[in-house]
């Protein structure tokens, strides 16, 4: 299931795909896999049964279709967690399944066969996997089998009986169309649920998915994580002697910084108040550090909204190489160092193990 999958370690642009435009899409693609799943199963038994009650007029090879069709979702199954583009592994055992039935329907006789329409409904599993340019995709391969499959093996028949093949490109149209707002819904409401309304920030129910996935990870790569939770200096005094709003405009310019400073996206999360978390995957104690440094400094050179300066204290840790990255004890170790940057004076990066970065001037 999703454990064993490995892990999107960056959200960066090349990583994009034309299936998959971040890595937000690909989770909730893999996610939706083994939430259609069974009901793909389902589907295969219904048209298995079907089938059965169809083989006196059809006789029962068609049976032996299902076959492929149920072989390419299982080799897609097995394949997605190995792969790093998996959209593209699923979306070819989609196309499969569709060539089966095209397969399957001009074997038995082209258009006039009513199965036809079973062309539509892989078409239904489109939006639950793929954005817009999937569906787009997958509704034209579906009716441009449909229409080779019913002018290829019959066009007479096509010519003078349009419905035939009218009414299942109807049904395909209209089964994608409809499938759009779920999509939309599905996605808008997956993102509200990660990310922080205020900063744009990923928040913590996004970072639980995230550490447990890093767990995992290290213990294939062995490759350490680093951690960095950074809090902005005196923030309450910005509030006091600004107003709030102007607080809120902070809080967003300052995402924004660190969001410039890093790599990807999706390693930076609002943790609450002005406390930010950094995670850093394959990067031990020595190049968070410089990475913490480098955020610090990026932050407070900066003159902000109404000319506000703001200064940021940052506590580091990292697991070790070859060990599992347990997130609890490497935060525990962060945070122990961000209480000893404040206690120290504020404004500099203290190390787990009792490290320190000098201070700014
Ligand atoms: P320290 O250097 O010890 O971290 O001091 P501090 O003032 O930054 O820390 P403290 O925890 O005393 O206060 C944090 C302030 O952050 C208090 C609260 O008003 C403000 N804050 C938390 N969330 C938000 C927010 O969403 N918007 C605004 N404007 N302020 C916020
Ligand atoms: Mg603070
Ligand atoms: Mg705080």
């Amino acid at each position: 299931m999703r454990a064993d999958r490995p892990v999107p370690a960056e959200h960066t642009p090349s990583k994009a795909s034309w299936l998959c435009r971040d890595e937000f899409d690909r989770e909730r693609m893999l996610d939706m896999e083994e939430r259609v799943r069974p009901y793909r199963q389902g589907t295969l038994l219904i048209l298995a049964i079907a089938l059965v009650g169809l083989a006196p007029s059809l006789g029962w090879w068609p049976l032996l279709f299902l076959i492929p069709a149920g072989l390419f979702f299982g080799l897609a199954d097995g394949l997605m967690p190995k792969v790093a583009r998996p959209e593209n592994v699923m979306f070819a055992a989609w196309v499969g399944s569709e060539l089966t039935i095209a397969g399957a329907v001009s074997l038995e006789g082209g258009p006039r066969v009513v199965a036809l329409s079973w062309l539509a409904i892989p078409v239904m599993t489109l939006s639950s996997r793929f954005g817009v340019r999937g569906v787009v995709a997958g509704v034209a391969i579906a009716c441009a089998l449909m229409l080779a499959v019913a002018f290829g093996f019959d066009a007479s028949a096509v010519v003078s009986s349009p419905e035939l093949v009218v009414a299942p490109l109807a049904v395909v149209l209209s089964v994608a169309l409809l499938s759009t707002p779920l999509m939309r819904s599905d996605i808008q409401h997956r993102s509200d649920a990660v990310i922080d309304p205020l900063t744009g920030m990923l928040n913590r129910k996004a970072l639980s998915a995230r550490v447990h996935e890093l767990g995992q990870q290290s213990e294939i790569t062995g490759e350490p994580v680093g951690v960095i939770v950074a809090d902005l200096d005196h923030f309450k005094n910005v509030n006091d002697t600004r107003g709030h709003t102007v607080g809120d405009v902070v809080l967003r310019e300052v995402a924004y910084l660190l969001r410039k400073h890093l790599r990807a996206f999706d390693l930076a999360y609002r943790l609450g108040g002005e406390e930010f978390l950094i995670l850093v995957p394959g990067s031990d104690l020595e190049s968070t550090a410089d990475l913490a440094h480098r955020l610090r400094e990026g932050v407070c050179a900066e003159e902000l909204t109404g000319g506000v300066r703001v200064t940021m204290s940052i506590g580091v840790a990292a697991s070790a190489h070859h060990e599992r990255f347990h997130y609890t004890e490497v935060f525990a170790e962060a945070d122990a160092a961000l209480y000893r940057a404040k206690r120290a004076g504020r404004n500099r990066v203290c190390l787990a193990g009792g490290g320190e970065l000098p201070a700014a001037a």
